[in-house]
């Protein structure tokens, strides 16, 4: 690693569906995918633990069609199925730059990836190989947000970093607001409080009881996962207010 004692050693990835789709409107853009793989290939290569969750909402969303009469629960497992197929997009591009992967699904695939097993998901990290979890929970009602929560506090994680196209967490949007500021950190408290829509509250409360930072950044930049985890990279922490004291 370049940085002698970096912060986060293991860390679990939360990639949206959306960030895949580049500036398209649906589905993967190659060109995006290839980028994002080599980003994750250069921290492993530096000797971090990296595990995925991928989103699905550049193929399908069940809430999306569950607005237009559809069963919500079906809908949503459709939803998961759609991060089964970003999931083995990602794996295929991760493998073309030499990284060893295995996907585990939530709901069992035999013949697509293994199931989820969490040990068998631990050895995999020790091995250095990168897991990307998919079908998020296998229940509906949910979205990815809270799946990536658990496995990140699930597989011993010392962090959650949620790649987003937004470098940080903002007083409103930037893409609409000129005026908005980033927060360099923030504690879970105010993002609930504040109902600042980083991730599900579910999520949120789940990294706050079990203590685990949420590392909110933007990885349309190439080079911006490790500079991140190198401690150089733009982003907002949230965290538990004692570590954020101390931070400040
Ligand atoms: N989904 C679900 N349960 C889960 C995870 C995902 O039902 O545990 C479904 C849900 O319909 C969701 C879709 O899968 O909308 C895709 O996930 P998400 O919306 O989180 O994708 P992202 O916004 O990250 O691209």
């Amino acid at each position: 690693m370049s940085d002698p004692q970096p912060r986060y050693r293991r860390i679990l990835l939360k990639v949206s569906g959306e960030v895949l789709m580049g500036d398209a409107a649906f589905g993967i853009d190659q060109d995006t995918l290839s980028a994002v793989a080599e980003d994750i290939a250069e921290v492993v290569r530096q000797g971090f633990e990296l595990c995925l969750v991928v989103g699905g909402g550049n193929i399908f969303r069940g809430v999306s069609l569950a607005g237009k009469g559809m069963e919500r629960a079906s809908a949503d497992y459709m939803g998961m199925l759609a991060t089964v197929m970003n999931a083995l997009a990602l794996q295929g591009a991760l493998e073309k730059v030499g990284v060893h992967t295995r996907v585990q699904s939530a709901i069992p695939m035999d013949a697509v990836c293994e199931p989820y097993i969490r040990r068998r998901a631990l050895r995999h990290l020790e091995k250095g190989r990168v897991v990307i979890f998919a079908a998020g929970l296998g229940a509906p009602f949910f979205t990815t947000d809270t799946p990536a929560a658990l496995r990140a506090a699930e597989m011993g994680c010392d962090a959650l970093f949620k790649g987003t196209s937004v470098d940080g967490v903002y007083t409103a949007d930037p893409k609409k607001d000129a005026t908005a500021t980033r927060y360099d950190c923030l504690t879970y408290q105010e993002v609930l409080a504040q109902d600042l829509r980083v991730m599900d509250a579910s999520a949120i409360a789940l990294m706050r009881d079990n203590e685990i930072p949420i590392v909110v950044f933007s990885i349309r930049g190439r080079g911006n996962l490790l500079s991140v985890l190198t401690g150089d990279g733009v982003h907002t922490t949230i965290e538990n207010p004692k570590r954020a004291a101390l931070a400040g």
